[in-house]
C-alpha cells in the first residue's frame, strides 16, 4: 500500500494536478507496528513534500484516536504537509483540538462515521451537529489567526451555511474557507461553493477495493442505499 501511495504521488506530481491524498494508518501497518507505520508514512510524506503536496490521515474507530493523535504530533515535528481528521461526535475532540492548535495543524473536521458507545460519543445527531459547529468556530478563528488550515468535511447544508456566516462575521476571505465533500453527494452545493469562491476539495475513492469501500459507506448510512438506487435510475 505504501508503494502504491508513493506511485500515486509521483503521478499526481508529474501531471501537476491539484490533488491531495488521504489514508488510514491501519492501511500501512498501524495494527502491526507503530514504528514500521511511521517509517512507511515518513516515506509518503517525503514524496508528497517533494511535490509540494499534502497527505491527510483519516480518523478510524475510537480505539485508534489516542495513537493517531500521538502519531500526528510526532510526524508534525518533521513535516508540515500533513493533515489529520477529527470527529465531532467524540466528547474528547474539543480538548484534542485545543491541544493540536498549539502545533499549527491541518485539521479536517468530520461528524464521525463509526458506531461508538455513548460513554464517549454523542448519541443524538443534533448534539454532534452542535459540537461540530462549536469546533468549526474554533477552527475558523484559528485560520483567521494563521494558526491552522481547516477543512470542513460535511455535506450538511445547514452547517455549511452556519460556517459560511460565522467566517463572514470574522472577516475570513472565501478562498481561505475550505470545504470537502464526497464525489457525487450534494453536487449542486459543491458547484455553488466553488462558484462563490470557496475552496472545495472532492474526495474520491478508486482502485480494486472500490466495492468494499462503497459498501462500508452504505453500511454507515442505511439511507444511502435508497440514495444510490435513486441516482442509478435518475439522470
Ligand atoms: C472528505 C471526507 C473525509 C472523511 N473522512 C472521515 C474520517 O477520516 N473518519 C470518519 O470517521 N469519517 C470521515 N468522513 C465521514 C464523516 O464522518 C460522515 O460520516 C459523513 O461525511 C456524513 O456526515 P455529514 O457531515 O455529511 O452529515 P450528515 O448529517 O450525515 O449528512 C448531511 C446530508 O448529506 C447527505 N449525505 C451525507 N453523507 C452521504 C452519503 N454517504 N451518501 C448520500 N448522501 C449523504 C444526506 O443528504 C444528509 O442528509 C469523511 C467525510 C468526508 C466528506
Amino acid at each position: 500500500v505504501t508503494e502504491h501511495y508513493l506511485e500515486a504521488l509521483e503521478k499526481i506530481g508529474n501531471k501537476k494536478v491539484n490533488v491531495e491524498v488521504s489514508l488510514k494508518l491501519t492501511q500501512i501497518g498501524f495494527d502491526l507496528s507503530v514504528e514500521k507505520t511511521y517509517e512507511n508514512f515518513k516515506r509518503i510524506c517525503e514524496k508528497a513534500k517533494s511535490f509540494n503536496n499534502v497527505v491527510w490521515i483519516d480518523m478510524e474507530y475510537s480505539r485508534y484516536v489516542d495513537k493517531t493523535i500521538k502519531f500526528y504530533k510526532k510526524i508534525k515535528t518533521e513535516f508540515d504537509n500533513v493533515g489529520l481528521c477529527l470527529q465531532a461526535y467524540l466528547y474528547r475532540t474539543d480538548d484534542d483540538l485545543k491541544e493540536l492548535l498549539e502545533i499549527h495543524p491541518f485539521i479536517r473536521l468530520v461528524k464521525g462515521a463509526y458506531n461508538e458507545p455513548k460513554q464517549i460519543a454523542f448519541e443524538q445527531k443534533a448534539q454532534t451537529d452542535e459540537n461540530y459547529f462549536q469546533l468549526a468556530k474554533m477552527l475558523v478563528d484559528a485560520v483567521k489567526e494563521n494558526k491552522a488550515r481547516a477543512a470542513f468535511a460535511t455535506h450538511d447544508e445547514t452547517l455549511v451555511a452556519k460556517i459560511e456566516n460565522y467566517a463572514k462575521t470574522k472577516g475570513l476571505s472565501r478562498e481561505n474557507l475550505e470545504f470537502q465533500m464526497l464525489y457525487g453527494i450534494k453536487s449542486n452545493t459543491q458547484l455553488r461553493l466553488a462558484k462563490d469562491g470557496y475552496k472545495l476539495l472532492v474526495l474520491i475513492s478508486y482502485g480494486n477495493a472500490w466495492f468494499p469501500w462503497y459498501m462500508r459507506r452504505l453500511a454507515e448510512r442505511p439511507a444511502n442505499v435508497g440514495f444510490v438506487l435513486r441516482n442509478m435510475f435518475t439522470k
